[in-house]
């Protein structure tokens, strides 16, 4: 499917957003260094233990009316088309919890040349009317180190879906060695071509220590390493 095809915005369709920022740069995956926008949508289906963006899902620390807003769909658009920045970000929360109107979005954005990232954590089976030209998927599954329960953490049905699209890369967030075996048998069960390791932390110390630790294992495995630009650079501000 081509983004021409991607159908038109359903009048008045809305999505439920924490928060919209840049340009800054895509700091994670391939397209790290990169100058970009962000969409980060609200709410998510995990609880990740180390989750950076508690702010989008967790009602015990947040208040979350104050956290979201709904905004049409037209307004982000036209938002992201008032940057000259090729590359759209959007991220959460889990954003395909709302995928009924992210095709809205994509259309005009990729019919005016931009390129799109879905940042998922590889749960929710991506719609095929985002599955066009110029949209990928960087996906994130969860390991047993995010503290969540594996049947709610990996979805075979949806990580099948996204390895088949050819349109996903998987980034899988490390703490430590044994991880890497745990990446391991995901990546052979679910045929995942483009596999990225990212250290988790939220400090350029904890990111640094971490990436070292990792790098000769993973380069001896084949895969990718990823850095957390924006930590780097700017700790965990938010908004960058
Ligand atoms: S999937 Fe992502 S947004 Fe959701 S809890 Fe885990 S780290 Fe946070």
């Amino acid at each position: 499917m081509t983004a021409a095809s991607v159908s038109a915005p359903p009048h008045g369709a809305t999505l439920r957003i924490a928060e919209r920022f840049g340009p800054t740069l895509q700091g994670e995956g391939p397209s790290a260094g990169q100058p970009a926008l962000f969409i980060r949508l609200s709410g998510c289906n995990l609880s990740c233990s180390w989750c950076d963006t508690p702010y989008t899902w967790d009602a015990r620390r947040f208040n979350l009316r104050d956290q979201r807003e709904r905004v049409p769909v037209a307004d982000l658009v036209a938002w992201a088309l008032d940057h000259p920045v090729p590359l759209i970000v959007i991220t959460g929360g889990e954003p395909l919890m709302q995928q009924r109107h992210l095709p809205a979005l994509a259309g005009p954005l990729l019919q005016a040349g931009r390129r799109l990232e879905i940042e998922t954590n590889g749960t929710v089976t991506p719609d095929p009317a985002l599955l066009v030209d110029g949209l990928h998927f960087n996906v994130s599954p969860k390991l047993d180190n995010a503290n969540v329960p594996h049947k709610r953490r990996i979805k075979p049905a949806a990580l099948e879906a996204l390895s088949a699209s050819g349109q996903a890369v998987f980034k899988f967030v490390a703490c430590n060695l044994a991880d890497l075996d745990e990446i391991a048998e995901l990546v052979e069960r679910f045929a995942m071509t483009q596999v990225w390791v990212m250290p988790e932390g939220v400090t350029a110390d904890h990111v640094l220590g971490r990436a070292h630790l990792l790098a000769e294992a993973v380069i001896a495995r084949g895969w990718s390493l990823s850095l957390r630009l924006h930590v780097l650079l700017w700790g965990d501000e938010r908004g960058r």
